[in-house]
């Protein structure tokens, strides 16, 4: 198809992900055609610096081809088999056995769902499953943080707590919350003083609904989508603690921050966490093929197991739960982060991005610089004093994502402002180097902006 017969149809029919409908219509997409390494080429062949693996997946970088061949070996010998009936298959076994084997604690028990969102509600589903089971049913509320992002299944849209996924699609449901995130740059106090605040908040909001009726507590070891907001040392830790404490499951979130992402192989081992249950999508498969993952503690799965009558079926299950395709790519990405040493070069590369970023804190647009590992997020203010934010109508947001594509760099631009970086973990201190230009040339084109600079 020509490419403006593409752009039109892309107009006609295609409904994208979380974009304002209009403006999608309006703008029309950009068509990707290909890519390399960390490189993306457009229709037009405009190549461009993928500063977002995609959408925080791609870790292992574009066209590893031994990746290709597994699926491909994998889709001519078996491309499909369920996991109904108690029928099974390699690759899916194996992998479960290889998660099982590196995640934290006791989460020897592996769901795959086809990505994020249905992990978290399969987490939803075991978690009222289990409480009921064991004979405890009051226990229904749930609770996540402000800014937490965890899918936008029906449920799990009401754990997220992004307003968009709010606002007309009737959610949150009443037994789910938030409790302020763990936000340093925009709390007054010290890291210790914003830990005990969360940690009480957790107890407040558990006491007023009752600690026989709640359920949960959510949280991604670094929100993602709602800003790379980077929590204090010790402050996951501490939450799940008090999750202990007050008898409540402790779900990890770990859709971006697993494999490798922010430093360890999961963003639980930053803080020396053990969750009750664990939730794993994009870098699982790097993006290669759609799968996520529920991890799930073997007292979870036990009581589960043991209580449910023999012979009655748990009545929950996917056609592609366990997709051998998937799985045998997801176990040929595993390789490559381990013996590929994608992951130990994620690691080294994290600490050159922190000090190529660095001399960016200086720049008049940038209030707050924060990374963990090749997770990094920038906040831009228009008055570093007050911390304020640019005037959503100035459409900064929209701005810099134009000018850095412009400039070869694809990055994240949130709505408020903030920027987010999550190069492929395979990224080389050379392209390091020329990802930290180009957003530097980005910022300083957006202050060339007339209404910008007005607002300075
Ligand atoms: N949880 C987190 C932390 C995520 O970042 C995402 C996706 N950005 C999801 C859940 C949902 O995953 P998916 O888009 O694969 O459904």
């Amino acid at each position: 198809m020509a490419h403006e017969l593409l752009i039109a149809r892309d107009r006609q029919h295609l409904i994208h992900s979380a974009v304002p409908w209009s403006m999608h219509e309006e703008r029309g997409a950009t068509i990707l055609k290909s890519g390399a390494g960390i490189f993306l080429t457009d229709a037009d062949g405009h190549r461009v610096l993928d500063g977002f693996s995609g959408l925080w997946c791609v870790n292992i970088g574009y066209g590893q081809q031994s990746v290709v061949a597994a699926a491909a070996e994998q889709m001519a010998r078996l491309p499909y088999a369920t996991g109904y009936f108690h029928f099974s298959n390699e690759p899916a076994i194996e992998l479960a056995a290889k998660l099982a084997d590196r995640a934290p604690g006791d989460l020897k028990h592996v769901f795959f769902s086809q990505g994020g969102s249905d992990a978290i509600d399969s987490a939803i589903r075991l978690i009222r499953y289990y409480f009921n089971i064991t004979g405890r049913p009051s226990k229904k509320h749930m609770i996540a943080v402000d800014r937490g992002y965890h899918g936008s299944s029906s449920i799990g849209a009401g754990i997220t707590g992004l307003p968009a996924f709010h606002a007309n699609f009737d959610a949150p449901e009443p037994t789910q919350h938030h409790i302020p995130a763990a936000y340093p740059y925009r709390f007054d106090g010290d890291d210790a003083s914003l830990i005990s605040r969360s940690v009480r908040d957790l107890q407040t909001m558990v006491e007023t609904l009752g600690p026989d009726n709640v359920a949960a507590f959510f949280a991604e070891p670094v929100i993602g989508s709602g800003g790379v907001i980077i929590p204090p040392d010790g402050w996951y830790r501490a939450m799940a603690a008090t999750c202990r404490d007050l008898d409540i499951l402790f779900v990890a979130d770990e859709v971006i921050t697993a494999f490798g992402r922010t430093g360890p192989l999961f963003g639980s081992n930053h803080d020396d966490v053990a969750p009750d249950l664990m939730t794993l999508a994009k870098g699982l498969t790097s993006g290669y093929a759609p799968m996520g993952a529920l991890l799930v503690s073997d007292r979870i799965y036990r009581a589960i197991a043991d209580r449910t009558p023999s012979g009655a079926i748990i009545g929950h299950g996917q056609t592609y739960s366990g997709h051998p395709v998937s799985a045998a790519v997801g176990l040929e990405v595993l390789r490559l982060y381990e013996e590929g040493g994608i992951i130990a070069n994620g690691r080294s590369s994290g600490e050159y991005l922190a000090r190529a970023l660095a001399p960016l804190r200086s720049h008049p647009l940038v209030g707050n610089l924060r990374l963990r590992g090749l997770l990094a997020g920038i906040e831009i203010v228009t008055d570093k004093r007050t911390k304020t934010r640019p005037d959503p109508s100035l459409g900064l947001p929209e701005a810099l994502a134009r000018i850095g594509y412009a400039n070869g760099l694809v990055f994240r631009a949130f709505g408020d402002a903030m920027i987010g970086i999550a190069p492929p973990l395979i990224i080389t201190t050379a392209e390091i180097d020329i990802l930290v230009e180009r957003l530097s040339r980005t910022l300083d084109a957006a202050l060339e902006i007339a209404e910008v600079r007005a607002a300075l």
